[in-house]
Protein backbone atom coordinates (compact mmCIF):
# COMPACT_ATOMS: atom_id res chain seq x y z
CA UNK A 1 0.00 0.00 0.00
CA UNK A 2 1.48 3.62 -0.91
CA UNK A 3 0.10 6.94 0.20
CA UNK A 4 0.85 9.87 -1.96
CA UNK A 5 0.65 13.35 -0.35
CA UNK A 6 -1.15 15.19 -3.63
CA UNK A 7 -2.08 17.88 -2.03
CA UNK A 8 -1.00 18.99 1.69
CA UNK A 9 -2.05 23.04 1.82
CA UNK A 10 -4.21 24.03 4.31
CA UNK A 11 -7.34 25.51 4.01
CA UNK A 12 -6.96 26.94 0.67
CA UNK A 13 -4.34 25.94 -2.12
CA UNK A 14 -0.68 27.09 -1.22
CA UNK A 15 1.59 28.44 -3.67
CA UNK A 16 3.83 24.92 -3.14
CA UNK A 17 0.82 22.54 -3.31
CA UNK A 18 -3.09 21.97 -3.77
CA UNK A 19 -5.20 21.89 -1.02
CA UNK A 20 -6.27 18.58 0.81
CA UNK A 21 -6.15 15.38 -1.19
CA UNK A 22 -4.37 12.24 -0.49
CA UNK A 23 -4.24 9.34 -3.20
CA UNK A 24 -3.86 5.37 -1.25
CA UNK A 25 -2.92 3.04 -4.03
CA UNK A 26 -2.68 -1.01 -3.69
CA UNK A 27 -0.34 -2.24 -6.48
CA UNK A 28 -1.34 -5.60 -8.23
CA UNK A 29 1.30 -7.52 -6.74
CA UNK A 30 0.41 -6.60 -3.49
CA UNK A 31 -2.74 -7.96 -3.81
CA UNK A 32 -1.46 -11.08 -5.81
CA UNK A 33 0.70 -11.66 -2.43
CA UNK A 34 -1.75 -11.43 0.16
CA UNK A 35 -3.52 -14.87 0.38
CA UNK A 36 -6.00 -13.67 2.56
CA UNK A 37 -7.34 -11.32 -0.25
CA UNK A 38 -7.09 -13.62 -3.27
CA UNK A 39 -8.82 -16.06 -0.82
CA UNK A 40 -11.36 -13.56 -0.84
CA UNK A 41 -11.91 -12.81 -4.91
CA UNK A 42 -10.23 -9.26 -4.91
CA UNK A 43 -8.69 -8.64 -8.42
CA UNK A 44 -5.43 -8.52 -8.44
CA UNK A 45 -5.36 -5.08 -10.38
CA UNK A 46 -3.68 -1.38 -9.00
CA UNK A 47 -6.74 -0.37 -6.96
CA UNK A 48 -6.52 4.16 -6.49
CA UNK A 49 -8.65 5.18 -3.27
CA UNK A 50 -8.89 9.40 -3.32
CA UNK A 51 -9.30 10.85 0.58
CA UNK A 52 -10.33 14.20 -0.08
CA UNK A 53 -10.43 16.37 -3.35
CA UNK A 54 -10.34 20.18 -2.53
CA UNK A 55 -8.87 22.68 -4.65
CA UNK A 56 -6.50 22.00 -7.60
CA UNK A 57 -5.90 18.33 -6.32
CA UNK A 58 -8.04 17.22 -9.19
CA UNK A 59 -4.67 18.51 -11.01
CA UNK A 60 -2.03 16.91 -9.53
CA UNK A 61 -3.94 13.66 -9.21
CA UNK A 62 -3.31 12.94 -13.06
CA UNK A 63 0.37 13.00 -11.93
CA UNK A 64 -0.32 9.79 -10.16
CA UNK A 65 -3.60 8.21 -11.89
CA UNK A 66 -6.09 8.43 -14.53
CA UNK A 67 -8.98 10.06 -12.89
CA UNK A 68 -11.15 7.28 -14.66
CA UNK A 69 -9.02 4.32 -12.48
CA UNK A 70 -9.64 5.59 -9.46
CA UNK A 71 -12.22 3.08 -7.38
CA UNK A 72 -13.39 5.21 -4.74
CA UNK A 73 -13.55 8.93 -3.23
CA UNK A 74 -13.68 9.03 0.28
CA UNK A 75 -14.44 12.66 2.18
CA UNK A 76 -13.68 13.54 5.87
CA UNK A 77 -15.72 16.84 5.62
CA UNK A 78 -17.50 19.00 2.98
CA UNK A 79 -15.30 22.52 3.52
CA UNK A 80 -14.14 22.95 -0.18
CA UNK A 81 -10.54 22.56 0.26
CA UNK A 82 -11.19 18.90 0.91
CA UNK A 83 -14.05 19.00 -1.87
CA UNK A 84 -14.42 21.62 -4.36
CA UNK A 85 -12.69 19.43 -6.83
CA UNK A 86 -15.58 17.24 -7.33
CA UNK A 87 -16.77 19.27 -9.99
CA UNK A 88 -14.01 18.83 -11.99
CA UNK A 89 -14.07 15.35 -11.37
CA UNK A 90 -17.50 15.00 -12.78
CA UNK A 91 -16.41 16.95 -16.06
CA UNK A 92 -13.63 14.42 -16.45
CA UNK A 93 -15.90 11.39 -15.95
CA UNK A 94 -18.58 12.67 -18.32
CA UNK A 95 -16.82 14.51 -20.68
CA UNK A 96 -13.58 12.48 -21.24
CA UNK A 97 -13.59 12.56 -25.16
CA UNK A 98 -12.34 8.69 -24.82
CA UNK A 99 -13.73 7.64 -21.42
CA UNK A 100 -16.47 9.60 -20.16
CA UNK A 101 -19.87 8.19 -20.05
CA UNK A 102 -21.17 11.08 -22.34
CA UNK A 103 -18.77 9.22 -24.96
CA UNK A 104 -19.37 4.90 -23.82
CA UNK A 105 -22.63 5.13 -22.72
CA UNK A 106 -21.36 3.42 -19.67
CA UNK A 107 -22.57 5.26 -16.07
CA UNK A 108 -18.81 4.78 -13.79
CA UNK A 109 -21.07 5.16 -10.39
CA UNK A 110 -17.63 6.14 -8.86
CA UNK A 111 -18.25 5.70 -5.00
CA UNK A 112 -18.19 9.01 -3.55
CA UNK A 113 -18.59 8.36 0.41
CA UNK A 114 -18.67 11.71 2.56
CA UNK A 115 -21.37 13.17 5.06
CA UNK A 116 -24.81 12.85 4.95
CA UNK A 117 -25.30 16.20 2.87
CA UNK A 118 -22.40 14.77 0.18
CA UNK A 119 -25.25 14.43 -2.86
CA UNK A 120 -26.64 17.98 -2.11
CA UNK A 121 -23.21 19.80 -1.30
CA UNK A 122 -21.65 18.41 -5.18
CA UNK A 123 -24.90 19.26 -6.85
CA UNK A 124 -24.41 22.63 -5.48
CA UNK A 125 -21.17 23.19 -6.10
CA UNK A 126 -21.77 22.09 -9.46
CA UNK A 127 -24.63 23.90 -10.24
CA UNK A 128 -27.06 21.34 -11.94
CA UNK A 129 -30.40 22.17 -13.28
CA UNK A 130 -33.68 21.31 -11.29
CA UNK A 131 -33.85 17.62 -11.88
CA UNK A 132 -30.34 16.86 -13.47
CA UNK A 133 -28.77 14.12 -11.19
CA UNK A 134 -25.19 13.23 -10.65
CA UNK A 135 -25.72 9.83 -9.46
CA UNK A 136 -24.58 8.44 -13.02
CA UNK A 137 -21.18 9.48 -12.50
CA UNK A 138 -21.32 9.11 -8.68
CA UNK A 139 -22.56 7.23 -6.25
CA UNK A 140 -23.06 9.28 -3.09
CA UNK A 141 -22.86 7.26 0.05
CA UNK A 142 -22.65 8.74 3.71
CA UNK A 143 -20.45 7.16 5.98
CA UNK A 144 -21.53 5.95 9.26
CA UNK A 145 -19.61 6.11 12.26
CA UNK A 146 -17.59 3.43 12.66
CA UNK A 147 -18.54 1.32 10.11
CA UNK A 148 -16.28 0.01 7.67
CA UNK A 149 -16.21 0.17 3.92
CA UNK A 150 -14.59 -2.16 1.62
CA UNK A 151 -13.12 -1.09 -1.73
CA UNK A 152 -11.53 -4.03 -3.10
CA UNK A 153 -8.31 -4.67 -1.08
CA UNK A 154 -8.60 -1.81 1.37
CA UNK A 155 -10.98 -0.91 3.88
CA UNK A 156 -12.04 2.72 5.32
CA UNK A 157 -13.22 3.14 8.48
CA UNK A 158 -14.54 6.48 8.97
CA UNK A 159 -14.60 7.97 12.81
CA UNK A 160 -16.08 11.27 13.56
CA UNK A 161 -13.98 14.04 15.03
CA UNK A 162 -14.10 17.75 16.71
CA UNK A 163 -14.86 20.12 13.59
CA UNK A 164 -17.70 23.35 13.37
CA UNK A 165 -18.94 20.63 10.09
CA UNK A 166 -20.06 16.62 10.65
CA UNK A 167 -16.28 15.27 10.33
CA UNK A 168 -14.63 12.32 9.91
CA UNK A 169 -11.37 10.66 10.17
CA UNK A 170 -10.22 8.31 7.86
CA UNK A 171 -8.55 4.81 9.12
CA UNK A 172 -7.48 2.87 6.23
CA UNK A 173 -5.99 -0.87 6.18
CA UNK A 174 -4.45 -2.91 3.28
CA UNK A 175 -1.72 -4.88 2.27
CA UNK A 176 1.57 -4.21 3.48
CA UNK A 177 4.10 -3.24 0.47
CA UNK A 178 6.96 -3.99 2.21
CA UNK A 179 6.10 -6.68 4.50
CA UNK A 180 4.61 -9.07 2.07
CA UNK A 181 1.39 -10.56 3.59
CA UNK A 182 1.33 -8.52 6.19
CA UNK A 183 -1.79 -5.82 6.69
CA UNK A 184 -0.84 -2.33 7.37
CA UNK A 185 -3.25 0.83 8.85
CA UNK A 186 -2.95 4.55 8.19
CA UNK A 187 -5.00 7.10 9.72
CA UNK A 188 -5.72 10.56 8.72
CA UNK A 189 -7.67 12.81 10.57
CA UNK A 190 -9.68 15.53 8.24
CA UNK A 191 -9.97 18.40 9.77
CA UNK A 192 -10.30 18.15 13.84
CA UNK A 193 -8.95 19.49 17.02
CA UNK A 194 -8.09 16.89 19.80
CA UNK A 195 -10.84 14.91 20.95
CA UNK A 196 -10.90 11.09 21.74
CA UNK A 197 -12.59 10.46 18.40
CA UNK A 198 -8.92 11.77 16.80
CA UNK A 199 -7.27 9.71 19.52
CA UNK A 200 -9.31 6.32 18.55
CA UNK A 201 -9.00 6.73 14.95
CA UNK A 202 -5.33 6.57 15.39
CA UNK A 203 -4.87 4.17 17.83
CA UNK A 204 -1.82 1.68 16.56
CA UNK A 205 -1.54 2.87 13.07
CA UNK A 206 1.47 2.73 11.18
CA UNK A 207 1.36 5.73 9.69
CA UNK A 208 -0.52 9.00 11.39
CA UNK A 209 -1.73 11.88 8.40
CA UNK A 210 -2.61 14.90 11.07
CA UNK A 211 -3.19 18.04 10.16
CA UNK A 212 -1.81 20.89 11.96
CA UNK A 213 -2.94 24.19 10.98
CA UNK A 214 -2.74 25.99 14.28
CA UNK A 215 -0.29 27.13 16.07
CA UNK A 216 0.13 26.85 20.33
CA UNK A 217 0.15 31.11 21.19
CA UNK A 218 -0.57 32.16 17.72
CA UNK A 219 -4.06 30.90 17.16
CA UNK A 220 -5.12 29.97 20.92
CA UNK A 221 -7.87 33.24 20.28
CA UNK A 222 -9.86 30.88 18.07
CA UNK A 223 -12.70 28.87 19.65
CA UNK A 224 -11.55 25.49 20.33
CA UNK A 225 -13.36 22.41 17.81
CA UNK A 226 -11.69 23.75 14.61
CA UNK A 227 -7.91 22.51 14.04
CA UNK A 228 -4.92 20.79 16.11
CA UNK A 229 -1.76 22.07 16.61
CA UNK A 230 1.67 20.39 15.80
CA UNK A 231 1.69 20.12 19.83
CA UNK A 232 -1.97 18.73 19.85
CA UNK A 233 -1.29 16.62 16.39
CA UNK A 234 2.04 15.51 18.76
CA UNK A 235 -0.15 14.68 21.72
CA UNK A 236 -2.72 12.59 19.44
CA UNK A 237 0.79 10.43 17.67
CA UNK A 238 2.27 9.44 21.63
CA UNK A 239 -1.17 8.42 23.24
CA UNK A 240 -2.49 6.56 20.23
CA UNK A 241 1.15 4.62 19.73
CA UNK A 242 1.44 5.20 16.29
CA UNK A 243 4.55 4.41 14.44
CA UNK A 244 5.03 7.21 12.46
CA UNK A 245 3.72 11.15 12.45
CA UNK A 246 3.53 12.68 9.44
CA UNK A 247 2.30 16.55 9.59
CA UNK A 248 0.06 18.13 6.59
CA UNK A 249 -2.75 20.86 6.37
CA UNK A 250 -0.50 23.25 6.81
CA UNK A 251 -1.80 26.74 5.94
CA UNK A 252 0.39 29.25 3.68
CA UNK A 253 1.14 31.80 6.32
CA UNK A 254 2.31 28.96 8.43
CA UNK A 255 6.25 27.63 8.70
CA UNK A 256 6.20 23.82 8.78
CA UNK A 257 9.47 23.67 11.48
CA UNK A 258 7.27 25.60 13.87
CA UNK A 259 4.67 22.67 13.55
CA UNK A 260 7.28 20.21 13.84
CA UNK A 261 9.06 21.30 16.36
CA UNK A 262 5.75 21.61 18.38
CA UNK A 263 4.78 18.05 17.50
CA UNK A 264 8.46 16.90 18.33
CA UNK A 265 7.75 18.10 22.31
CA UNK A 266 5.09 15.41 22.96
CA UNK A 267 5.88 12.05 20.67
CA UNK A 268 9.42 10.92 20.18
CA UNK A 269 8.92 8.77 17.34
CA UNK A 270 9.72 9.46 13.66
CA UNK A 271 7.88 12.55 12.68
CA UNK A 272 8.00 14.99 9.85
CA UNK A 273 6.48 17.20 7.68
CA UNK A 274 4.23 15.98 3.80
CA UNK A 275 5.39 18.15 1.30
CA UNK A 276 3.09 18.06 -2.36
CA UNK A 277 4.10 14.67 -4.12
CA UNK A 278 5.82 12.99 -1.34
CA UNK A 279 4.85 9.28 -1.47
CA UNK A 280 5.13 7.09 1.75
CA UNK A 281 5.64 2.68 0.82
CA UNK A 282 3.95 1.30 3.65
ZN1 LIG B 1 -9.39 22.01 5.91
ZN1 LIG C 1 -12.55 21.97 7.63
Amino acid sequence: MRLVTVGVAGSFPGPDSPASCYLVQVPAADVAASPELVAAGVEARDWSVVLDLGNGGLGALQRYVDPADVDAVALSHLHPDHCSDLSGLYVYLRYHPHRGSHRTGVDPHLPVLGPAAVAERARAMYGTEPGESMDGVFAFRPWTAGQAVRVGPLTVTPFRVFHPVEAYGLRVSGPSSVRPGETVTLAYTGDTDLCDGVVELARGVDLLLSEAAFEEGRDDGVEPGIHLTGRRAGQVAARAGVGRLVLTHLPAWSDPRVALAEARTEYGGPAETAAAGDVYEL
